[in-house]
């Protein structure tokens, strides 16, 4: 017999929760804000990143057509870290943050492939994550469409909103960093 909905969300979360997240929880998709304000700050590049990965603005899409695309799905596995900073201009730890973050997608696509959902959004936090350098730098194509992520902010996704939501807090004290990874997803 299919486990119902609520035993299936206490399984995703646990495989996240054993794999080192911090906090996971499913929310109602719906509950999910976005704003394009987020793409303008993807558009200042800050982070570096932008027109650099097949992943980030502009080759993302546009941020109307992503919108449209999150109202596709009834659910968000919504998760998080919290790491430790020697200061808040440790942008070298939040650069390893960032890649020790990263493999929590991995548990999350096993989970869901796990209980037959391959069909879902991988949301993250910063730039795909999946090659050391992305493939739109060197001209070539996509290597690992498969695996390919976004993060929630290209989405225009409010992350402040979405921890709020999902019973967590967006910020965790002075000196840490804390990133959000989400899964949209639907039976
Ligand atoms: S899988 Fe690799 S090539 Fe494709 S978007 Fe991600 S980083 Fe770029």
């Amino acid at each position: 017999m299919r486990k119902n909905n609520a035993e299936l969300f206490f399984d995703i979360t646990k495989e996240l929760l054993s794999a080192g997240a911090d906090r996971a929880s499913v929310i109602d998709a719906r509950l999910i804000k976005t704003n394009s304000t987020f793409r303008d700050i993807c558009a200042s590049n800050a982070c570096g990143m932008y027109g650099k990965c097949y992943t980030c603005p502009p080759d993302v899409g546009e941020i109307d057509e992503l919108r449209e695309k999150i109202k596709r799905y009834d659910h968000a596995l919504v998760y998080q870290k919290v790491f430790k900073l020697e200061d808040s201009f440790d942008f070298e730890g939040m650069t390893e943050a960032k890649r020790r973050f990263y493999p929590l997608q991995s548990i999350a696509r096993k989970a869901f492939s796990k209980i037959g959902i391959e069909n879902a959004l991988y949301l993250g936090a910063g730039a795909c994550g999946a090659c050391v350098t992305c493939a739109k730098v060197t001209g070539e194509p996509c290597r690992h469409p498969e695996i390919a992520s976004s993060s929630l902010e290209a989405y225009g996704i409010d992350v402040a909103h979405l921890a709020t939501a999902a019973g967590m807090k967006y910020i965790n004290g002075e000196n840490t960093v804390t990133y959000f990874g989400a899964v949209l997803f639907s039976f």
